[in-house]
């Protein structure tokens, strides 16, 4: 694609890499048909090779319109569109760039900003967060249905944490809304990978990853949550003391992986922040690792379970097939579940900010889950989780949860 940026910011390190990220696109279209909102809405401006022509408008200088930002709000971030491009278009870091040109460059009507910014403040402290939900849960029978089926009825046990007892340590991620939501994900893990020799440990004061700042519009406060975390963590790593960092959701995973990259120039967290990200594993790269330790402990029943593979895994962290391998080795059968590579519609706080969208989303996801008859629906990150328990009488829990309880 031939590019003309603008002045203001061609020469810029974000102009410099949107330059050489618009410039691999070949115009094909082969992500076309892999972009779930393309698909509901049929529209260019609604898939990626539109997007990717609004942005290079709007870096080349042209006026950006509220049409604009619509289109680019409407896109759920889920990089279905980046594991089908041959040609290796890096969407999701141009999306971020363009994003943040879009929301400088436009104004969004008041009560459109004034839920951005609701979330940006109440979502990451995990304090209010817990409040609010518990509150929400009391107020449930009183609440608009839609508002309602978004509060989890009930909450699970987390059970025991194993004390730290083994020479080999992970660090594992509290995170925001998972430690309120499905406070057993986190014990769960600890319990499994204790029995295998590793101690899992969290960090004090260790909060959100920083992602659900970064994509809600307010980029420089989820950087900053990334340094706050990088500075919780750092201590362990540098006394040498941890082997990787596990995470149990997929979308800090996807996020923490970048850290090199989203603070690469900033010279005092660069070097820590690319350490870091060197460190990430998903819990089921760590798991496949050492799946022949494990595989004695396991109880071995034929389960019939649906895997959902959340964006943020399969796209995002190129993770695509390790759990299903895993939890087939672990016994579990698996039902087949066509279009797996859609998003169901989580994405964050998408669900909030589009819902009418999500929601047909999830209504076809839940569909292509129960197509092969499961007894459990299992996934890899706690906003598909919710999201998806909030339309299923089926269980829907964290597919470590569910090997956990296959320990004999
Ligand atoms: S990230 Fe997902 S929703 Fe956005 S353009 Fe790509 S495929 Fe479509
Ligand atoms: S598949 Fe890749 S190269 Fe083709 S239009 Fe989409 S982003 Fe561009």
């Amino acid at each position: 694609m031939q590019t003309a940026l603008a002045d203001f910011i061609k020469d810029t390190p974000e102009g410099l890499e949107a330059d050489a990220i618009l410039r691999k696109c070949v115009h094909c279209g082969f992500c076309t048909a892999t972009c779930p909102t393309y698909l509901l809405l049929g529209d260019e401006n609604d898939g990626p090779r539109g997007r990717i022509y609004l942005m290079k408008q709007a870096l080349e200088g042209h006026e950006i319109t509220d049409k604009t930002r619509l289109h680019l709000d409407r896109c759920l971030t889920c990089r279905a569109c980046e594991t089908a491009c041959p040609s290796g278009v890096q969407y999701g870091r141009l999306l971020d760039i363009g994003r943040r040109l879009v929301e400088d460059k436009t104004e969004r009507p008041a009560a459109e900003s004034l839920k951005r910014r609701a979330l940006a403040e109440i979502v990451p402290r995990r304090w209010l967060f817990g409040i609010l939900l518990k509150l929400g849960r009391l107020a449930r029978p009183l609440l608009p249905p839609r508002l309602a089926e978004k509060v989890p009825a009930a909450v699970p046990e987390a059970g025991a944490w194993p004390a730290p007892r083994h020479a080999r340590k992970m660090l594992a991620l509290a995170g925001c809304v998972q430690p309120a939501i499905s406070p057993d994900i986190n014990a769960a893990t600890a319990r499994v990978l204790d029995r295998i020799g590793i101690s899992l440990v969290e960090a004090p004061g260790a909060g959100c990853c920083g992602a659900l700042r970064f994509h809600v519009g307010y980029q420089e406060q989820g950087l900053a949550d990334m340094r706050a975390l990088i500075d919780r963590w750092w201590p362990a790593i540098a006394r040498g003391e941890i082997e990787a960092i596990v995470m149990t959701a997929s979308g800090c995973g996807a996020v923490v992986k970048e850290y090199g990259h989203l603070l690469r120039h900033d010279a005092r967290y660069a070097e820590k922040a690319a350490k870091i990200s060197a460190m990430t594993r998903d819990i089921c790269e760590v798991i496949d690792a050492e799946l022949e330790r494990l595989e004695p402990l396991l109880r071995k029943q034929g389960v019939r379970i649906a895997f959902h593979p959340p964006c943020t895994l399969q796209h995002g962290q190129a993770l695509h097939g390790v759990t299903e391998g895993v939890l087939a080795r672990a016994g579990f059968e698996l039902t087949p579940v066509p279009d797996a590579h859609l998003c169901c519609g989580s994405s964050g706080t998408y669900s909030i900010l589009e819902p009418d969208l999500s929601e047909r989303l999830k209504t076809n996801k839940l569909a292509a889950l129960a197509s092969g008859e499961p007894e459990l629906i299992v996934t890899a990150n706690i906003g598909c989780q919710a999201h998806l328990q909030s339309g299923t009488g089926l269980q829907v829990k964290h597919w470590i949860v569910a090997l956990e309880e296959r320990l004999s």
